[in-house]
């Protein structure tokens, strides 16, 4: 039996951040973790790729430079749309579409050059607490951790030690195709992103994208539809139906075995986060359940998981348990429970033309009232002065 000190248990986003910070704070941390991968990268990975950001801010103060060397597609405009009403959410950029295989493979890279060990093609199978942590089996080994990190996705086997008896479920479901574009579509020559919430006629308790995305270095286009079932009793909706409706006018696509689907667990503030020994990040913990948004808060709660954890070694105390009261006042936090808040009162109501309406018309003051951010490439710590003609939003 291996002894360690630290195991984190996925090598997605959030595990690799919560390495990263570790990292940063203390470099003899790369003796005493392991990550904990099942697949290797770079692994498939069902995702639209777009990185907000919180996200793009978190890589930079762990030392990326910004813009990440990857194929990319800068989003300069959110378009939200309800009918033929549009709230335009403008950023410099606002997001950044990656493709998820190459945006994980890059960090897995990077966490490697930095010293972390990745044991990759390992999979977790059964952990068990005993009085010294946490016995872990794998497919290859077993180890005897002082404390693990959960960073194994919406499906883990982490995320059910402290699962409650969940009256309600917090599972979103999500689906998407990728097709081919060309570089002369409107979304690509002005950087724009679709966020429909019409079908919320439909009894859709999310709504429909198009991102336009690097597919193998090539122009894409992301479609999909977000379901996030918070009012759990309500009728589903039909979301192959939902998308197909969407496609037909302009593309004409036969879908037949082209969509894919996955789970998301989505935050809320009354979900548990950790147990003693054990904390849980990223999807494990949830997801913005307004958009399903995962990436920019799986590397945010990387941070702050990181610091709760050199506390909790410092003193020797395992407990975890003010990690909450931590997450729910620290920036994941507070990015999370607005979104919660305004997702649990929006997709109550939806369907309710007076209330997409009004807040279609306190959206777009909100949005236009909401100070100019600053261009986020400027900011590079190593690199004040931008090295990028923001004209280009291909990213080769
Ligand atoms: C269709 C779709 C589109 C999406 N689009 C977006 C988007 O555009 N923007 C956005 O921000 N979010 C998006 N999301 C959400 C986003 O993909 C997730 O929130 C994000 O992947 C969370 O990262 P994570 O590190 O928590 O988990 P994951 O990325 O799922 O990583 C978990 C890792 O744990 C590993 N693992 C699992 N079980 C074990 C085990 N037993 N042993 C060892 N390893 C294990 C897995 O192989 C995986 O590598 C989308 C989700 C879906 C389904």
């Amino acid at each position: 039996m291996q002894e360690v000190d630290l195991l984190i248990i996925g090598s997605g986003p959030a595990g690799i951040s919560t390495a990263l910070h570790l990292l940063k704070q203390d470099a003899g941390w790369s003796e005493r973790m392991i990550v904990l991968e099942k697949a290797a990268h770079p692994r498939p990975k069902l995702c639209a790729g777009g990185v907000t950001r919180i996200g793009l801010e978190t890589l930079r103060d762990l030392g990326l430079d910004l813009p990440l060397p990857l194929p990319s597609v800068e989003i300069e405009e959110a378009r939200m749309i309800y009918k033929d009403r549009v709230i335009r959410v403008r950023g410099e950029p606002e997001f950044v579409v990656y493709n998820r295989v190459e945006f994980d493979t890059f960090l897995s890279d990077t966490a490697r050059q930095r010293g972390i060990s990745i044991h990759e093609n390992e999979a977790v199978q059964t952990i068990s607490l005993n009085p010294r942590g946490f016995v872990v089996k794998t497919s290859q080994a077993i180890y005897q951790a002082k404390v693990i990190v959960g960073a194994d996705g919406s499906k883990g086997v982490t995320r059910r030690l402290v699962k409650r008896q969940e009256k309600v479920s917090r599972i979103a479901r999500v689906i998407e195709t990728v097709s081919p574009a060309t570089e002369t579509q409107p979304q690509f020559t002005d950087g724009y992103a679709i966020f429909d919430l019409t079908p919320s006629e439909e009894n859709l308790q999310g709504y429909y994208w198009v991102f336009p995305s690097k597919v193998e270095h090539q122009p894409s286009l992301n479609r999909g539809v977000y379901d996030s079932r918070i009012a759990s009793k309500r009728d589903k909706a039909n979301l192959p139906s939902i998308l197909e409706e969407q496609l037909t006018p302009d593309y004409n696509e036969d879908l037949t075995g082209r969509l894919q689907g996955h789970p998301l667990h989505w935050f809320s503030p009354t979900n548990r986060f950790s147990v003693p020994r054990l904390l849980l990040v990223g999807d494990a913990a949830g997801v913005d359940p307004l958009f399903g948004e995962g990436i920019g808060p799986a590397l945010a709660y990387g941070e702050l998981a990181s610091v709760e954890l050199c506390n909790a070694f410092r003193k020797n105390n395992f407990s975890f348990k003010f990690y909450r009261l931590r997450l729910l006042t620290s920036r994941v936090g507070r990015y999370l429970l607005p979104r919660w808040l305004l997702a649990w009162i929006g997709y109550h109501s939806n369907g309710s033309r007076a209330f997409m309406h009004s807040l279609w018309t306190v959206g777009k003051i909100m949005f236009a009232l909401r100070p100019k951010q600053d261009p986020l490439y400027s900011m590079n710590p190593t690199n004040m002065s931008s090295s990028r003609d923001h004209t280009t939003r291909f990213s080769e």
